[in-house]
């Protein structure tokens, strides 16, 4: 993938300085600092596990340690070789730059790039870079090589001396020793089009642009392609008109065709529009550039909202794809706490932090940012569908008429509820037919509320109640409570999961008959046992919760 900035990985303050003088030099790239050793940008626990994360998302790595460790921490990811994102290792003190993989995607100009920002020669190993003071098998962003392979065998023979013409455009070879010669058999050919011989190498611009109408398909798009001559890797990208943002069958070109996707916008030059509106009578239509296209000036990007549960707290309990998402993310929206949570941000990426009651205002405010092709993250705790974001977001949706909203990408991520991470802490409070009840009446009439308990009481269902307690509710509690007395004996398993997952959180076990509203505040979750809960002493002191998985009607 082009233009990933780098990512600078330190493992502690003595690599601090140096990881600062490179960044200054390469813009848009973060400091990734060892958690509790080093205060970066961006701060990770396990370094094994973060590199290889990076890795895998093809970010450029320059890492302020051994060779050696990086090596050994990303052998296990290096036997695809045209998948290799730049890989170099940094001396500490700044006086050692190597480029260890990554030689296709720009290690060695990297290496070239940190080696002037710190004034040292960096250790180039690569013999055609040596030669020609550049990599013929990776030319700059805007360009791609028709066939790796093919193109190894002809800069081996310009290695060995062969005389070359260049044809087409070629700045960046203006400055290469090669051999040149007008009659030379041997050429360098930059061309959009596919044909080529066996003494060629071929290189391709990314200037070709491809409109589609809502219906095209990959097989008409190739086929177009092939009927022209344009090799599929110099399409730069793939263009549709705004209103069919939505279209399923668009992202799955782009996904089958490996073009970034972009729509119509008020930026789209002309010759782009022209070439969207031709595709609009004919299902496609090519536009072919003087010089290489950059998708990021053609049009807007998808916009995206995932509203996410960040699960109760910690790390280990959040889903992989909500971190995922909150890695993409442009813009970070939630109650103030959950934001925080979230974070650390990276510098690039916007949090806005608003207050617990204002959800319509916030998830409104998500949509105004998606629409504008934005990726947009809008986090709760726990899960995002239990009284929280998700139906928040899907109500002012429900309910808006500004179809850009509509086009969003919307996705709700799952995260683990209170009520979940409370009881498996307990054991399985849970492990049998349950509800999930909010005490709070902010937004529906009390008096339901004490018609759900009594009704779920009357079920004989084991309960977990949310928002249980608050400043502006301070007596609810023990009203639910006499309902629930009225309905189920005093010595009723009780849980009290208070700020579980987080820092100085836990359990305290208790009764029915001995809950007392004092013993619980806005961060605690309860949840009340059914007529077969049970209980019994673990060894190490405490004890065990469950709800059996079978039901006898005699104990009810
Ligand atoms: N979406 C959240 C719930 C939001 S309602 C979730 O799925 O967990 C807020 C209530 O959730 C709080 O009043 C409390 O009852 C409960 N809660 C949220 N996080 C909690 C935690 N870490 N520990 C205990 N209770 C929690």
């Amino acid at each position: 993938m082009e233009g990933l900035s780098p990512a600078i990985v330190i493992l502690g303050p003595g690599a601090l300085a140096t990881a600062r003088r490179l960044q200054d030099g390469l813009p848009g790239s973060l400091v990734h600092g060892l958690a509790g050793r080093v205060e970066g940008d961006v701060s990770y626990n396990a370094f094994g596990d973060h590199l290889r994360d990076l890795y895998r998302q093809q970010r450029p790595l320059v890492v302020l340690c051994a060779a050696g460790i990086v090596i050994r921490t990303l052998a296990s990811l290096l036997d695809d070789k045209t998948a290799e994102p730049p890989v170099l290792a940094v001396a500490e003190d700044g006086s050692a730059v190597v480029p260890l993989l990554g030689g296709l995607a720009g290690a060695n100009r990297l290496a070239r790039q940190l080696g002037t920002l710190l004034d040292v020669a960096p250790a180039i190993t690569t013999s055609g870079e040596l030669r020609f003071g550049t990599c013929l098998l990776d030319p700059p962003a805007g360009y791609a090589l028709a066939d790796v392979d093919v193109a190894k065998h002809r800069v081996a023979d310009l290695l060995a001396g062969a005389p070359v013409r260049i044809e087409g455009e070629a700045p960046w070879l203006d400055e290469v020793p090669l051999a040149r010669d007008p009659e030379a058999r041997q050429r360098i050919l930059v061309s959009p089009m596919t044909s080529a011989d066996d003494h060629t190498l071929l290189i391709h611009p990314r200037a070709v642009l491809v409109a589609v109408r809502a219906d095209a398909t990959a097989a008409a798009v190739t086929e177009l392609l092939a009927s022209t001559g344009y090799a599929p890797c110099a399409v730069a990208v793939l263009l549709a008109r705004a209103e069919d943002m939505a279209v399923p069958g668009l992202a799955e070109l782009s996904q089958a065709l490996d073009v970034p996707l972009r729509f119509v916008d008020a930026n789209t030059p002309d010759f782009a529009l022209t070439t969207v509106e031709r595709a609009q009578e004919r299902g496609i239509a090519l536009h072919l550039h003087d010089r290489p296209l950059d998708a990021e000036d053609l049009g807007q990007h998808r916009g995206r909202l995932s509203v996410v549960g960040l699960g109760p707290g910690a790390a280990e309990l959040m889903a992989p794809v909500v971190r995922r998402a909150l890695d993409e993310a442009q813009d970070v929206l939630g109650y103030a706490t959950y934001v925080q949570m979230a974070g650390p941000l990276r510098p690039d990426q916007l949090a806005h932090a608003s207050d617990n009651r204002e959800e319509l205002q916030r998830a409104r405010h998500a949509f105004e940012l998606a629409a504008s092709g934005r990726q947009v993250v809008m986090v709760s705790s726990g899960d995002p569908g239990v009284f929280a974001m998700a139906a928040a977001v899907l109500e002012v949706l429900e309910g808006a008429d500004d179809p850009r909203w509509a086009a969003v990408e919307l996705e709700i991520l799952p995260g683990i509820t209170a009520a979940m991470a409370s009881a498996a802490l307990a054991g399985a409070p849970l492990g049998h037919d349950f509800c999930l009840i909010s005490l709070s009446d902010n937004l529906k009439p009390w008096a339901v509320i004490e018609q759900r308990l009594r009704q779920a009481a009357a079920a004989d269902l084991a309960m977990a109640f949310y928002n249980p307690i608050s400043k502006a509710r301070p007596h609810q509690l023990e009203r639910a409570l006499d309902v629930l007395r009225s309905c189920r004996p005093a010595n009723t398993p009780v849980i009290l999961g208070r700020d579980v997952g987080r820092p100085g959180g836990g359990l305290e076990y208790t009764s029915l008959g001995a809950l007392r509203s004092d013993m619980v505040d806005s961060r605690t979750l309860v949840i009340l046992g059914s007529s077969h809960t049970r209980r019994f002493p673990r060894a190490d002191g405490g004890e065990w919760v469950y709800t059996p998985r079978w039901y006898d009607p005699e104990l009810l």
